[in-house]
C-alpha cells in the first residue's frame, strides 16, 4: 500500500493516559478526527518515574516490591474498567511479571540494556490498553509494537534514531496496517539492530511521534498534554501565562531547548525536515483549541516566551596556560567530547572558562554526566570547579540580539538576583542568564509580568 496522504499522527502524553476515563477522552479526540491512523502513547502518570526507580541500585528489595504493587495497580485499575478485560489481560499479566523477573536480573546485573527493557514495559501496557478502549467505542484499533520499526543505536538511555532505516521499516511493517485501522504503538521506545530494547531519553514520546510522522510522511503531529498548548511560560510558574496560538520552529525548538517541558526538544527536528505541522493542545479541552507549530508564522515578535531549565551544573576552568596561549579550548573541548558531554553555555575570560553542561533529553535512567574519570582528566590540564544547584532561565523570541533595550528591559528585574552568568549575543532567538535554583520560580514570574504583562 502506498502511505497515507494527510495523515496525522496523534500523541498522548502520560496524564492523558493516565487512567481509563482519560483514556477515554482521548479516544474522542481520534474517533473525531478520520486523519489521525496513528497514535503514539506515553506510559500511564507515574509508571516510567517507578520503573526508573526499579532500576537503581539504592532501591532495596522491599522498595522494589512496593514500587511492582504500585505499578501493578496502576494497570489493574484501567483494566478493571474496560468492557472485555479478558482481551488484554494475559498481556497485562505477561508485562507485570516480566517486570518482576527484570526487577530481579538488575540485582544480578546493572545492564543498561536491561534497565532499558525495565524502563519500556510502562508504555507497552498504555499502548495495549488504549487499542481496547478504541475498540470498546467502535473503532477499527490494534496495538502495535513499535521496536518493529523504531531503529536506534544501541546507546542504551539516550538512544539515536535511525532515521534511514526507520522510514524503510515503516513503509514494509507499519504503512501497509493503516488502511484498515488505526494502530496504537508505544512513545518513548526503541530497538537496536540486534532487537535489543532502547529508550530516547525521558519525554522521549513527543520524539517518537515526531519520528514516525516523518516516516510515514504524515501531513501533522499532534501533541496532546495537559495544558492547552505552548504559553508564553509555563502556567504552573505564572497563572497569567498566555497560550500561543502559532510559533515558528525556530522559537519552539529554543522553547523546547530551554526547558519547556510541554515539547521534548528534539521533536521538531523530524518536523522541520519534513516541514510536518505540529499541534499541542489538551486533551481534556480539545475544543480549546492551542499551538500550531510551522514553518512560516504570520507574526514573530522580539519576546515570545521566557523558560527555565533546571539542575544545572557550572564547571568553572582555570588555567594560566590560557594567558596569551593557543590551544586550551581545543584541549577542553576534546576531553568533554570523549566523555561524550556536550556544552551547552560558555563565557571566557583571560584564564578561565565558564561552561554549563547541556542535559538535554538526558538519559532515561536519569545518570549524571560528570563522571570521576572525566573531573580527573580535566584537572590534569586545569583547576575544576563544580557549581551545582543552579537554573537556566531564557528569554526567547526573535532578533534579541539586534533589538534594542532587550537588555534593559531583562536585566531591570534581576536586581534582586545574583545572575552567575549570562549568555547573550551569539543567537538571535534567546538571552540566558544562570540563576540560583531556589530563585528561578521568581525570576521567570518576574521576567513574564515585565515583558508580557504590561
Ligand atoms: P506529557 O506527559 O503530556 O508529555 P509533560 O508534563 O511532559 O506532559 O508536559 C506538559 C507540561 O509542560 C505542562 O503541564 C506544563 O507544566 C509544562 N510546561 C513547561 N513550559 C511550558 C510552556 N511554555 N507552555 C506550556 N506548558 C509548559
Ligand atoms: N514515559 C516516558 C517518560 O516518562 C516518555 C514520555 O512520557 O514521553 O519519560
Ligand atoms: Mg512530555
Amino acid at each position: 500500500m502506498s502511505i497515507a496522504n494527510g495523515l496525522t499522527v496523534a500523541k498522548f502524553g502520560g496524564t492523558s493516559v493516565a487512567d481509563y476515563d482519560a483514556m477515554h477522552r482521548c479516544a474522542d479526540i481520534i474517533i473525531n478526527n478520520p486523519a489521525t491512523k496513528v497514535v503514539v502513547v506515553s506510559a500511564s502518570s507515574g509508571v516510567t518515574n517507578k520503573l526508573v526507580a526499579l532500576t537503581q541500585a539504592t532501591t532495596t528489595s522491599e522498595q522494589s516490591k512496593l514500587l511492582i504493587k504500585q505499578i501493578a495497580s496502576i494497570q489493574y485499575q484501567i483494566l478493571d474498567r474496560l468492557g472485555h478485560p479478558s482481551e488484554v489481560a494475559a498481556k497485562i499479566d505477561a508485562v507485570i511479571s516480566h517486570i518482576s523477573v527484570l526487577a530481579e536480573r538488575l540485582v544480578l546485573s546493572r545492564s543498561k540494556a536491561v534497565m532499558d527493557e525495565m524502563l519500556s514495559q510502562g508504555e507497552m501496557c498504555s499502548s495495549v490498553f488504549f487499542a481496547a478502549v478504541l475498540r470498546e467505542k467502535g473503532a477499527a484499533a490494534a496495538a502495535f509494537d513499535v521496536r518493529q520499526v523504531m531503529r536506534t543505536d544501541s546507546h542504551h538511555g539516550r538512544a539515536e534514531p535511525q532515521i534511514e532505516s526507520i522510514a524503510q521499516l515503516a513503509e514494509e511493517h507499519l504503512a501497509p496496517l493503516l488502511s484498515s485501522q488505526v494502530i496504537v504503538t508505544q512513545g518513548f521506545i526503541g530497538a537496536d539492530e540486534e532487537g535489543a530494547t532502547t529508550t530516547l531519553g525521558r519525554g522521549g514520546s513527543d520524539y517518537s511521534a515526531a519520528l514516525l510522522a516523518e516516516a510515514l510522511r504524515a501531513t501533522a503531529v499532534e501533541i496532546w498534554t495537559d495544558v492547552a498548548g505552548i504559553y508564553t511560560t509555563d502556567p504552573r510558574l505564572a497563572p497569567n501565562a498566555k497560550p500561543i496560538a502559532e510559533i515558528s520552529f525556530n522559537e519552539a525548538a529554543e522553547m523546547a531547548t530551554f526547558g519547556a517541558k510541554v515539547l521534548h526538544p528534539a521533536t521538531i527536528l523530524p518536523a522541520v525536515r519534513q516541514k510536518i505541522q505540529v499541534f499541542v493542545g489538551s486533551s481534556w479541552t480539545p475544543e480549546q483549541g492551542g499551538t500550531w507549530i510551522r514553518h512560516q508564522v504570520s507574526d514573530e515578535p522580539v519576546y515570545r516566551a521566557v523558560a527555565v531549565r533546571r539542575d544545572q551544573t557550572l564547571l568553572n576552568l582555570h588555567s594560566l596556560q590560557m594567558l596569551h596561549a593557543q590551544g586550551f579550548l581545543a584541549q577542553t573541548f576534546a576531553t568533554l567530547a570523549k566523555h561524550k558531554i556536550s556544552v551547552d553555555l560558555i563565557t571566557t575570560s583571560e584564564v578561565n572558562v565558564a561552561l554549563t553542561l547541556d542535559k538535554t533529553g538526558s538519559d532515561s535512567s536519569g545518570h549524571g554526566l560528570l563522571s570521576e574519570s572525566l573531573l580527573q582528566e580535566l584537572s590534569q590540564h586545569c583547576r575544576v570547579r563544580v557549581e551545582d544547584g543552579l537554573a537556566l532561565v531564557a528569554v526567547i523570541g526573535n532578533r534579541i540580539a539586534s533589538t534594542a533595550g532587550v537588555c534593559r528591559r531583562v536585566f531591570e528585574v534581576l536586581e534582586p538576583h545574583n545572575v552567575r552568568m549570562i549568555c547573550q549575543g551569539a543567537s538571535p532567538h534567546n538571552l540566558c542568564v544562570l540563576v540560583e535554583e531556589a530563585q528561578a520560580a521568581d525570576v521567570i514570574r518576574a521576567l513574564h509580568e515585565n515583558l508580557f504583562e504590561s
